[in-house]
């Protein structure tokens, strides 16, 4: 069997807050049990809101956790070339097309662009589209949920928006096949985008790998913790250490014995030695 290879992909438009840490203990603890690499992907590709300043942040957090992350953070934004290639070469074979409908036009309309056979260099402004297959495989395993059934309903995924900001869907299974990646561990939010990212794995002609969704920290029981609606920073919310401790609660794991003044890195190094998948639990979960 070859080697297990996670990653964590933060998106640098805030500090980490308790849901981030959560993935990243998460991605960690599960690439580590399994004798595997565990890769840091720093995923600014949106650049009205990822700040380059955040990644430094963002970057000195996740030291101060003590994680350490196999080789140098792979950051998204000194790669695009990678990202418009997979994109042209999706043009080249027929799975994509170009539009020039506008968000508001999308609104209530719905896209034909497809039938309009749009070059790149006709106009400006025009988003790339990926045309979902009609027919495609609608489930996935989970290693916590079991198999999910989440059809696709949509007819085409954006890979590249009109401000030619390179979608989240298409740069991450980018990096993912490019990393080698074999197994993703991420928050639930993402569990229902599983089955259209497979569609762009089988575009691509890439082998499907394997998924685990953490559960989902949340304010409240409406609103998940992230930066978009303001979440506060972990590590304004206590120490490094009383943090990971926190966030290996959440996981359900066992924290006998973990104590907020010791180093955070002896805390990870106790946690990993009793880590167990089959402990954390599903869904959602409140932070108290
Ligand atoms: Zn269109």
């Amino acid at each position: 069997m070859s080697q297990y290879i996670g990653r964590f992909a933060p998106s640098p438009s805030g500090r980490l807050h308790f849901g981030s840490l959560v993935a990243a203990v998460g991605a960690y603890a599960v690439a580590k049990i399994k004798d595997g690499k565990i890769l840091l992907r720093i995923e600014d590709l949106d650049f009205f809101r990822c700040k380059k300043e955040y990644t430094s942040i963002i970057l000195r957090e996740l030291d101060e956790f003590g994680f350490k992350f196999d080789g140098e953070p792979y950051i998204q934004s000194e790669h695009t070339d990678v990202y418009y290639k997979a994109a042209k070469d999706l043009v080249a074979k027929e799975k994509a097309f170009y539009c020039n409908c506008t968000r508001s036009y999308l609104k209530n309309n719905s896209c034909h662009c497809r039938n309009k056979g749009l070059k790149e260099d006709s106009e400006d402004n025009l988003a790339l589209r990926f045309i979902i297959p009609k027919v495609h495989q609608d489930y996935f395993e989970d290693e916590i949920y079991g198999q999910k059934r989440f059809p696709v309903l949509q007819e085409s995924l954006t890979l590249i928006r009109r401000d030619k900001v390179i979608s989240y869907n298409l740069a991450c299974v980018v990096d993912d096949i490019r990393q080698g990646v074999t197994q993703v561990v991420r928050g639930s939010d993402l569990i229902d985008i599983t089955t259209t990212q497979m569609c762009l794995y089988k575009a691509l002609d890439a082998d499907y790998i394997s998924y685990l969704h953490l559960p989902l920290a949340m304010a409240d029981d409406t609103y998940k913790l992230s930066k978009q609606n303001r979440s506060p920073a972990v590590l304004d919310q206590g120490s490094p250490s009383q943090m990971l401790i926190k966030a290996l609660e959440f996981l359900n794991q066992d924290t006998d014995g973990l104590q907020p003044q010791m180093p955070p890195k002896k805390i990870l190094d106790k946690a990993l030695e009793r880590f167990e998948i089959k402990r954390i639990p599903v869904g959602k979960k409140v932070v108290v």
